[in-house]
Parts: C-alpha cells; structure tokens; sequence
C-alpha cells in the first residue's frame, strides 16, 4: 500500500472530480476524525471520514509548506 501524507490546507486531487466540473483540486481545510475539503471550483465542502478520504485520494497536488 502507497503511504499517502497529508495535511491540514494541502491541495489534493480526488479519484472523482467534484460534479461541478470547475475545478479538479480539493484543498483539505479540516483534519480530525473527520477531514473537510472545500473544491476549488466552486467553494463546496465535503466532509468525509478519513478512511473513505485516503480511499478516494488520487494525488497530493501541493503540499502547503511548499505555498509559503
Ligand atoms: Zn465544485
């Protein structure tokens, strides 16, 4: 299994494109039991649990630190 890292504000790409076809990037905006990502395309946020988010994560697009 592939070790996939990621955090708080990183910008993901998910297996799925959200429906509203703007934008194919999450950006993570909450990480507990639970993680949120809000797409970029339209500002939505997804809440889901973490196994079904590292099940669903295709790639870490940009790490955050990397932002700064
Ligand atoms: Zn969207």
């Amino acid at each position: 299994m592939i070790e996939k890292k990621y955090d708080l504000y990183d910008i993901v790409q998910m297996k799925k494109d959200h429906p509203c076809k703007k934008s194919k990037h999450f950006k993570i905006v909450r990480v507990g039991v639970d993680i949120k990502i809000k797409c970029l395309g339209c500002d939505n946020v997804i809440m889901l649990e973490r196994p079904d988010f590292e099940r669903k994560l295709k790639k870490i697009i940009q790490k955050h630190e990397e932002i700064q």
